[in-house]
């Protein structure tokens, strides 16, 4: 039994500073109070991503995790509120719908709001499903507020994330990581050292020929995985199949509208996504160039900015998928070292906290226990696994056939797991969770429905009931309508709480 602390890891090496080098260095530093030193190795020279601008609501926990104020953090990287996505074009062509943060309104009865819409909706007595969601009502609104503590009140069913600038965050959270005492080294790596026996990582050397030695390697360098794949050469399983966009083109523009929700919308080969800060909107166009050359792809995002762009677009390359292994050895990675999944649910930085998270609650000492390593990969393959189903959930679900790539989406076979969901939904109307889905019953319905799935059955329980489902949903509607009235604007908003300073 070995319960002694000098078996501890005292040293730690992040190789990249992104947005998960950062992240990782700033809880890393926050959790490991004392005899810790956490290195922070980043290359100006290579540079970062420099997109990844919209969130999901836990974003919120790992801030609050950080001690970070909320109006502080928005203010500093030029944030916005985000309180879910639009999403146009994609179940067919001149339709939309939103994947709200947050509830249908609230729970009237044990059978599911959605069984009485459904019912409802058949008699022509109901509105869209989208007009029962207190966040879609707030955004169509073009307000915003946090959600009340009142759970009676509908104004406690939304919830939010943020959008901000990608650049700003990582400033903010290296301001954050070397108050607490990370040391960050300028440098390109240029040579990796192993153990001869274990394998393990020993130390990196820079181009420069100095050498960091660590306990505990993070590698967060990017698409590369210069420690995982590289170096311990991990293997990568390609996802393209499912997932074809392969390719993105990246341009600021003017601010224009600002809304209170990220826009999704669905071109001929790819998708457009619009997040607007408070100093520029960010847009891209995520392609498959199987489906359209990269000319083209930059066109159809230049005529649809809607407003001026502010500089040259710029081309990302990726290949959808994961690393065999998250975590090897003494080498964990973190953030697009890991995998990628396109950002059209906006989920790359929450694996990069969930990484962390997981990380922390199996961190290991120097004897490196395979179990531990074991479980991490165990939940890290099952959480992006889910995610990756839901995002192609988008693609399958589609009655577009203006282009091959839709065409190509439409009849494509889909992992056996959301076969059966599409299955249950489609016959019954069911949700079947997932275990360790990030997205839970509320989001697979909004995307189910808005992509146009629509139930052959309603919740047979429906049939031994009085209650008036139209009538309660009318209700809703008007009540939801009504608070949302009483919010302030999401400019307003902002001005008032966390307005940043012009650039
Ligand atoms: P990077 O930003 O690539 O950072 C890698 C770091 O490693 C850099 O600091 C680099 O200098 C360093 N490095 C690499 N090699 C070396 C070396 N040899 N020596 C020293 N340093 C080295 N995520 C979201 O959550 N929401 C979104 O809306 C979203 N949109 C996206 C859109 C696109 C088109 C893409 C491609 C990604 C998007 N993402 C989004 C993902 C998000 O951008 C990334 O998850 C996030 O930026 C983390 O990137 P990273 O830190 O892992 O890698």
């Amino acid at each position: 039994m070995s319960y002694a602390a000098n078996n501890s890891i005292k040293k730690i090496v992040i190789v990249g500073g992104g947005t998960a080098g950062w992240m990782t260095a700033a809880a890393l530093s926050n959790a490991l109070q004392q005899g810790c030193h956490i290195t922070l190795i980043e290359s100006e020279q290579i540079g970062t991503v420099g997109v990844g601008e919209a969130t999901i609501p836990p974003i919120r926990l790992f801030n609050q995790s950080l001690g970070i104020n909320e109006n502080d953090f928005i203010r500093a990287t030029q944030g916005s509120f985000k309180l879910g996505i639009q999403f146009i074009n994609w179940g067919r062509q001149n339709h939309s719908y939103f994947h709200p943060f947050g509830s249908y309104g609230r729970q009237f009865d044990l059978v599911s709001l959605h069984h009485h819409w459904l019912a409802a909706k058949a008699q022509g007595k109901a509105d869209s499903l989208d007009s029962y969601c207190m966040a879609w009502v707030v955004a169509q609104q073009g307000r915003f507020a946090p959600p009340v503590t009142d759970p009676r009140h509908v104004l406690s069913t939304h919830d939010y994330a943020y959008h901000f600038d990608a650049g700003l965050y990582a400033s903010y959270l290296r301001q954050y990581s070397e108050a607490k005492g990370v040391l960050r080294i300028e440098g390109k790596i240029s040579a990796v050292k192993q153990n001869s026996i274990s394998g393990f990582i020993e130390a990196v050397q820079l181009d420069n020929g100095q050498l960091l030695e660590g306990e505990l390697f993070i590698d967060c360098s990017g698409f590369r995985g210069l420690l995982i794949e590289d170096t311990l050469k991990t293997g990568y399983q390609d996802w393209s199949h499912w997932l074809p966009c392969n390719r993105a083109w990246a341009v600021p523009s003017e601010r224009g509208e600002f809304t209170p929700y990220t826009k999704s919308t669905a071109h001929q080969a790819g998708w457009q996504w619009r997040i607007p800060l408070q100093h520029r909107t960010g847009n891209g166009h995520v392609f498959s160039n199987h489906f359209i050359s990269e000319q083209q792809a930059q066109d159809v995002l230049l005529q649809n900015l809607g407003a001026k762009a502010l500089a040259e677009p710029r081309m990302l390359q990726f290949v959808t998928g994961r690393r065999n292994l998250f975590w090897h050895k003494n080498v964990v990675a973190i953030g697009l070292a890991s995998g990628f999944l396109e950002p059209l649910e906006s989920t790359s930085i929450h694996l990069i906290q969930a990484g962390i998270a997981k990380l922390l609650a199996l961190f290991p000492d120097k004897d490196f226990d395979p179990l531990l390593t074991e479980e991490y990969n165990r939940v890290a393959i099952r959480e992006i696994e889910n995610i990756r189903d839901f995002i192609i959930l988008h693609y399958k679900l589609t009655e577009r056939n203006d282009s091959e790539m839709w065409r190509y989406c439409a009849a494509m076979p889909v992992p056996d797991p959301l076969t059966y969901r599409i299955e249950q939904f489609k016959r019954q109307g069911r949700l079947i969770p997932g275990e360790m889905d990030l997205f839970g019953n509320t989001s697979w319905l909004a995307v189910h429905i808005g992509q146009l799935n629509t139930p052959q059955k309603t919740d047979a329980v429906l049939a031994y009931r009085s209650i008036e489902g139209a009538e309660r949903l009318a209700k809703l509607s008007q009540a939801l309508q009504a608070a949302a009235l009483s919010l302030p604007t999401h400019q307003q908003y902002i001005d008032q709480h966390c307005k940043a300073a012009s650039l």
